[in-house]
């Protein structure tokens, strides 16, 4: 067999303004490029510590379990869901974007029941038919998603939603990946038990280390599962030695991303929580005006500032814009997915990329494209 004759790698220089990854910044690739270490040197050790406090600081969380999953942001929701879905559980899960779909799947492959409460896509769930789903079927856990990347959709009022659950006995699981780290999200004052992220979005950092968070509740259900959660890797009870006191081996943390994630948060914490939400309604302000002053609407009632839905004319297809950007300006956003397929371009507005300089350049290039 010839040897590959394949070349230096040269990826393209794009500006991203999806819905994820968002723009890396420098400080986090230089933390990649430092050396490895063992997973288990006692220098990593002290690291992962860092990475926990960090992590509870972003989430607003004294939650003790509080761990970069190994994996994107669908591994820390696959922990989510099937470590606190036990065969037979009830759980009532979104129907008004892609994602609560995904969540649907994993709640069956763990041998639990899914009612799903529906709302239009580009619209919040209504927290009345939230309340008939719990009245209709008793169900043990509320799942729901934070900031839907697929509608640009916020779920506002989540303490309504998290004490509507805890009156029914209830524990409840928050998709925060397009929310945490860019817009308000308080898992103790608002009683989440358990929410999980992603590092490619509001963070800045490459996907492949995913937070997640557990408070008491969720823990105690866990330790208390008659049946074993049907996935090694992902099963808590198993990963409690590694992140614990003990910090045994259970598999090899992906090291460069644990740093990538350590000095994202770091960038986090030196701007200070609520700076970086301000920051990020402000520069999208920005995007969403414009939007606007081009006679455009934006394809969703309740605002996301970090994914932002725009309702295309008629007459053009969102992969005509998406190339037309990519090619000719080197800018990275995406069409519509599932029931706003062709009809909407989602642009991002996430941790690095969030900048006015970034939204001046996709302004000025989408009024180019379409004219
Ligand atoms: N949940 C939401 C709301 C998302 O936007 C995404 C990814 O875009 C995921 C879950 C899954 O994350 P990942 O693609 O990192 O596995």
């Amino acid at each position: 067999m010839e040897r590959p004759a394949v070349g230096e790698l040269t990826p393209p220089n794009r500006t991203l303004m999806g819905p994820g990854p968002s723009d890396v910044h420098p400080r986090v690739r230089r933390a990649m490029a430092t050396p490895l270490v063992g997973h288990l040197d006692p220098a990593f050790v002290d690291l992962m510590d860092e990475v926990q406090e960090l992590l509870r600081y972003v989430f607003r969380t004294d939650n003790e379990w509080t761990v970069p999953i190994s994996g994107t942001g669908s591994a820390a929701m696959e922990a989510a869901i099937a470590n606190l879905t036990e065969p037979g559980d009830t759980v009532v899960v979104p129907g008004n974007g892609y994602f609560g779909g995904r969540m649907a799947s994993m709640v069956e492959r763990s041998g639990g029941e899914t009612v799903t409460v529906d709302a239009p896509w580009g619209e919040p769930l209504d927290i009345d038919d939230v309340r008939a789903a719990f009245d209709a079927h008793d169900p043990d856990l509320l799942a729901f998603v934070h900031g839907e990347t697929s509608t640009g959709v916020l779920q506002p009022d989540v303490p309504a939603l998290t004490e509507l659950a805890h009156d029914n006995d209830a524990l409840t699981i928050v998709d925060a990946v397009t929310t945490f780290g860019g817009v308000e999200l308080k898992v103790d004052e608002w009683e989440i038990d358990a929410a999980y992220s992603a590092a490619q979005k509001c963070l800045s950092a490459p996907p492949g280390a995913s937070p997640l968070t557990l408070g008491e509740r969720a823990m105690a259900k866990i330790e208390q599962r008659e049946s074993s959660v049907n996935s090694w890797y992902l099963d808590l009870t198993e990963l409690t030695d590694y992140w614990g006191e003990e910090r045994a081996y259970h598999h090899t943390a992906p090291i460069t991303n644990v740093y990538a994630l350590r000095e994202a948060l770091r960038l986090a914490a030196e701007e200070g929580i609520e700076a970086r939400w301000e920051r990020h309604e402000r520069v999208a302000n920005g995007l969403r005006a414009g939007i606007e002053a081009m006679g455009l609407e934006l394809a969703s009632t309740s605002w996301l500032p970090s994914l932002n839905t725009v309702r295309l004319p008629a007459d053009i297809e969102d992969a005509t814009v998406t190339d037309e950007l990519l090619d000719g300006y080197d800018i990275e956003v995406a069409g519509g997915l599932g029931d706003l397929s062709g009809e909407i371009l989602r642009i991002g507005c996430m941790g690095h990329s969030a900048r006015r300089s970034n939204v001046l350049s996709v302004l000025g290039a989408l009024g180019d494209v379409l004219g």
